[in-house]
């Protein structure tokens, strides 16, 4: 249903433009159409089903119809006079039909047991007999916009939050399902596509989407920072694909089952995690050890050969831990000062994709406004939720959660010039691309907005509260 809510629509009970069916696309159904026979039409949702065009079987035109509808006449399985198309299939899908199962007939009856087009690009075998075609679960989707959207996922302006209401809050398993593809993980690891996809549902389905800053949309664009941050001269033609491989795992799971609130607070409240990671990066390691369950459930690795790549996963998203930055950061520096960082070492290479990580993970002050922007809103509305927590139960409030005495422009002026701005100098230094420098142009950009006192609200507001009601 929320694929066809994309989709324009055209009433069953008049002719299909010919422009229209020979696109390569979809039409969805109004309820108006003479074919639906439900008690009213106001009862039943707005839109009922939708046709699809396969342009592999030129001669068939598919309509994929919800429950609930009766069948008139001699039914739609039958061949339509003067169409395009010499038949039409009909796939009927059970939604809450009160009157029985819909038995449309022999050819029906075959076509009742398959899905609806998106799920029916769920099977493997159809997925592997596309090499030469474009390779994502869209075109089963059929969803324009969201491939338009893809064709660009390597820009650095890409619009996420655009992305993610297109693809109806599923951009994580989308774009990097497809970013597996485009990579050429998924052939390369001989990938089941639907454990990959099992996998990435999972994890989607794994983040706290109540969180207004880290949950699944947060790991989708770290995602796409990782896959844009891969493709920079120094670690595309260095990387092997096994760290590409592990580089978007960790990214797309790096914060998985995130509870909207720091480690201080898990510390200060005896959760379970603090003691079981002995108050020590307590947030990354539980981010770990889920990544790795969630592996394991779907099976997505199982038939390759037993590595270190859990501890390797493991050393990726413990190195988003914050705390742990000037760590990771003098040793980044002392290469870089020694001039001795050598690719070809792969313990300088995982060093580099742990600093990768860290910049993916904490790159939001490097995009342009209108994108950063609305990463500082999150953040700011997740640490003051976790402030009001603190002072509903008495305890003292954290830094940075106070929304009485702290603001979104004052948590990311400090969070640039002490965090961010430390890390992308040093990753420019190493990079020294265009993308690197336009990365710090942002960053001085974005600072200078949020510590103009001329700027109006809401650049300087402090009250995102809005947030926690998305
Ligand atoms: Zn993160």
């Amino acid at each position: 249903m929320e694929v066809c809510s994309q989709l324009p629509v055209l009433p069953l009970d008049r002719p299909v433009p010919q422009h229209v069916l020979r696109r390569r696309g979809a039409i969805s159904l109004g309820t108006s159409s003479a074919l639906f026979g439900g008690p009213s039409p106001r009862q039943l949702c707005k839109r009922r089903g939708g046709v699809s065009y396969n342009s592999a079987d030129q001669a068939v035109l598919y309509l994929h119809l919800l429950g609930d509808v009766k069948q008139r006449g001699p039914g739609p399985s039958e061949p339509v006079r003067g169409a395009p198309h010499s038949h039409v299939k009909v796939d009927y899908q059970r939604f809450h039909c009160h009157q029985g199962p819909v038995r449309p007939g022999a050819r029906g009856l075959k076509s009742h047991r398959r899905r609806l087009s998106f799920q029916r690009g769920l099977k493997s075998r159809h997925l592997r007999q596309r090499p030469s075609g474009p390779q994502h679960l869209l075109d089963q989707v059929y969803n324009c916009q969201v491939k338009c959207m893809l064709d660009k996922v390597d820009s650095w302006d890409f619009d996420i939050f655009m992305f993610d209401r297109a693809t109806n809050g599923n951009g994580l398993v989308t774009l990097t399902f497809h970013l597996f593809l485009q990579l050429g993980l998924t052939r390369l690891f001989r990938l089941d596509p639907i454990k990959l996809r099992s996998f990435l549902v999972m994890v989607q389905a794994d983040y706290h989407q109540r969180n207004p800053y880290h949950n699944s949309l947060h790991a989708t664009d770290v995602t796409q920072a990782m896959y844009c941050f891969l493709r920079q001269p120094k670690l595309a033609t260095t990387l092997s694909s096994c760290d590409m491989l592990l580089a978007l795992v960790a990214a797309v799971t790096h914060d998985l089952d995130h509870p909207g609130v720091n480690q201080g607070f898990l510390v200060r409240t005896g959760h379970h995690l603090a003691a079981l990671y002995k108050n020590s990066s307590v947030l990354e390691s539980h981010h770990w050890r889920c990544a790795v369950s969630l592996l394991r459930e779907s099976g997505l690795l199982d038939h390759l050969p037993i590595t270190d790549r859990s501890e390797r996963l493991g050393s990726l998203i413990l190195a988003t831990d914050i705390s742990q930055q000037n760590r990771y950061l003098a040793r980044f520096r002392e290469h870089l000062d020694r001039e001795d960082l050598s690719m070809a070492d792969p313990s300088h290479r995982h060093l580099v994709l742990q600093i990768t990580m860290k910049c993916a993970d904490i790159c939001n002050p490097c995009r342009v406004w209108r994108l950063s922007s609305q990463w500082s809103s999150r953040v700011t509305a997740e640490f003051f939720h976790q402030g009001d927590v603190e002072k509903k139960h008495g305890m003292a409030v954290s830094p940075l959660c106070d929304r009485l005495s702290d603001s979104t422009a004052h948590i990311q002026a400090g969070f640039i010039r002490h965090v961010v701005e430390p890390l992308f100098r040093e990753w420019c230094r190493f990079s020294c691309t265009s993308l690197s420098h336009r990365m710090l142009a942002h960053l001085q950009t974005n600072l200078d907005r949020w510590t103009d006192p001329s700027q109006p609200p809401p650049y300087r507001y402090s009250n995102p509260d809005h947030l926690l009601e998305t």
